[in-house]
C-alpha cells in the first residue's frame, strides 16, 4: 500500500545534502526501517502528479546493486522519498578504502550502472555519497535521476553543477554515458586516495563549487594515482575513465572487461562486509556511543 506520513516514525538524521535531509525511520505497518529523504520543493499539483508518475519506474528497478524503493509522498511543500536503509551508510565518510575492498565495491557500482543504462536511465549524480554499503557486504547506488520533473523543480532552487561533473558537462556539452564514466573514475580515485583529488587534503567539495575548481577540471591534466601505493590496473582504470576527451573513455563493454574489475569480480561480498563491520565498530567505540546491546553490557560491566 501507499506510505503516508502518519505511518512513519522518524528516528534520527542520517545526513544532509543539496536541498534535502535523510532520516532513518520506522515504518509502523510493515515494521521496516527505511531511509526517507525529505526535500523542500515548490511544485504545482500538476508537477507533483508528474513527479509521482515518473518515480513509479523505481518500483520496476530490481537489481541487487540498486537501492530498494518503497514509495514517495507529498506533504506540504515537501516530497518524501522512502528507500531501503543501508546500515553502512555512504562511501564519502570512510577515508581511503583499501584496494581489495575498493575493487569489489567498484564491481558493484559498475554492475549497478550497467543495469540503469540497460533501462535507459542516466544516473546523473555519481559520487561517493551516492554509493551505499551495508554490513551484509552489499553495494548499492542511490539518487539517480529518474524523474525529469523532479530534476527540473530542483534546479529551480539549486545550482546544477557539482564537482564530479565531466569537463564537457561543465562546459554545457552533450551529456551521456561517457560523462557518467568520468564521474565513476573520479569517485574511484577519491575513494582510493581518501580525499577529493582536485582539492587540498582535508577539504571536501561542497554543493557550491567554486569557479576555480571547475576551471581546473576543464583545463588541467586529470589527477592520477601514484604507482607507489596502488596497483597498475587500478591506476589505469581511473586514467581511462578520466580522459578529457569523452569518446576516448571506455564504454560499458570495455569497462566490464577491464583487468581491475575482472580481478575483483569474485563474489567477494564478505570482504566488504568484514570491512564495513570493522569500521562501524571502530566508529562506535570512538563516539563512545554503543548502539548494540552486547557492547553496552560489556562497557557497563567494566
Ligand atoms: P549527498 O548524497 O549529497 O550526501 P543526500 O541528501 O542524498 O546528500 O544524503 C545525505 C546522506 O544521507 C548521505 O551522505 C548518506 O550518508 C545518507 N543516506 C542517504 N541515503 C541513505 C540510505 N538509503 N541509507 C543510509 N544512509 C543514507
Ligand atoms: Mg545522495
Amino acid at each position: 500500500g501507499q506510505i503516508t506520513r502518519q505511518d512513519l516514525q522518524y528516528l534520527e538524521i542520517l545526513g544532509h545534502g543539496n536541498g534535502g535531509t535523510v532520516y532513518r525511520t520506522f515504518h509502523q505497518p510493515s515494521k521496516v526501517i527505511m531511509a526517507v529523504k525529505v526535500i523542500a520543493l515548490d511544485a504545482t499539483q500538476e508537477e507533483q502528479r508528474q513527479i509521482m508518475a515518473e518515480l513509479d519506474i523505481l518500483h520496476k528497478c530490481d537489481s541487487s546493486y540498486i537501492i530498494g524503493f518503497y514509495g514517495a509522498f507529498f506533504a506540504e511543500n515537501r516530497i518524501s522519498i522512502c528507500a531501503e536503509y543501508m546500515d553502512g551508510g555512504s562511501l564519502d565518510g570512510y577515508g581511503a578504502i583499501p584496494e581489495p575492498v575498493l575493487g569489489r565495491i567498484i564491481v558493484g557500482v559498475v554492475k549497478g550502472l550497467n543495469y540503469l543504462w540497460s533501462l535507459k536511465i542516466m544516473h546523473r549524480d555519481i559520487k561517493p555519497s551516492n554509493v551505499l554499503v551495508n554490513t551484509q557486504g552489499c553495494v548499492k547506488l542511490c539518487d539517480f535521476g529518474v524523474s525529469v520533473q523532479l530534476l527540473t523543480s530542483l534546479t529551480k532552487t539549486f545550482i546544477g553543477t557539482n564537482a564530479y561533473m565531466a569537463p564537457e558537462r561543465i562546459l554545457g556539452g552533450e551529456y551521456g554515458i561517457h560523462s557518467e564514466i568520468w564521474s565513476l573514475g573520479l569517485s574511484t580515485l577519491e575513494m582510493a586516495l581518501g580525499r577529493f583529488p582536485y582539492l587540498p587534503e582535508g577539504s571536501k567539495p561542497s554543493s557550491l563549487v567554486p569557479f576555480e575548481l571547475l576551471q581546473c577540471i576543464v583545463n588541467e591534466k586529470p589527477p592520477t594515482l601514484s604507482l607507489e601505493h596502488f596497483s597498475p590496473s587500478l591506476i589505469e582504470f581511473t586514467q581511462q575513465c578520466m580522459q578529457k576527451l569523452p569518446k576516448a573513455r571506455p564504454g560499458i563493454t570495455a569497462l566490464l572487461q577491464h583487468p581491475f574489475l575482472l580481478h575483483y569480480d569474485d563474489g567477494g561480498e564478505e570482504v566488504i562486509a568484514v570491512w564495513v563491520r570493522r569500521l562501524l565498530e571502530q566508529m562506535r567505540i570512538m563516539q563512545r556511543f554503543p548502539s548494540d546491546t552486547s557492547l553496552a553490557s560489556t562497557s557497563s560491566s567494566v
